[in-house]
């Protein structure tokens, strides 16, 4: 069974990184913790923004075995928002494009959506919105919740447990 490899580059092309299959999930984040790590990228010189205009970040997450760096790995820097956070954002530091993010305990890269190329799975959630600022309308893709919903935790275990067993 052939699966589908999608491919995100940071702006300038140095840093390449491959995504095998589907996504655990395909989301957007307007957490206090994404809100603030994107401002940290994006004040980076030359950065490329990471957030959409309302805080939201959009995400692919993949499970650890199917997301890889396939070129200029070397370029990659992590950023904290705190010495003590869980979660390090990976930036290309050849363009100070935000990659993806790595929370540590987890089995899973949330890799930032606007860096992928060709056809994009459709936004499944909007997460944890009690934090979004914005005074406009939030788009109604795709259901929104004030906090994680229980969906979310039941997919990153389900995915658990295939990567465990293999599948
Ligand atoms: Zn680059």
């Amino acid at each position: 069974m052939s699966q589908i490899v999608r491919t995100s580059s940071c702006a300038c092309g140095r840093v390449r990184c491959q995504a095998v299959g589907a996504p655990i999930l395909s989301a957007v984040c307007y957490c206090d913790d994404c809100q603030a790590g994107g401002r940290q990228i994006e004040a980076l010189p030359k950065a490329t923004p990471v957030l959409d205009a309302d805080g939201g970040t959009p995400y692919l997450s993949y499970r650890d075995d199917r997301f890889s760096c396939t070129s200029g790995a070397d370029l990659l820097v992590g950023y904290k928002i705190r010495e003590t956070a869980p979660t390090q954002r990976f930036v290309a530091s050849c363009c100070n494009s935000g990659m993806y993010l790595k929370f540590e305990p987890g089995h899973w890269v949330s890799a930032y959506r606007i860096r992928f190329e060709g056809d994009l799975p459709p936004i499944e959630m909007r997460t944890q919105t009690k934090y979004r600022l914005a005074d406009t309308e939030i788009p109604h893709d795709a259901p929104s919740y004030r906090k994680y919903p229980l969906k979310l935790f039941r997919k990153l275990l389900g995915s658990r447990i295939a990567m465990v067993f293999g599948r």
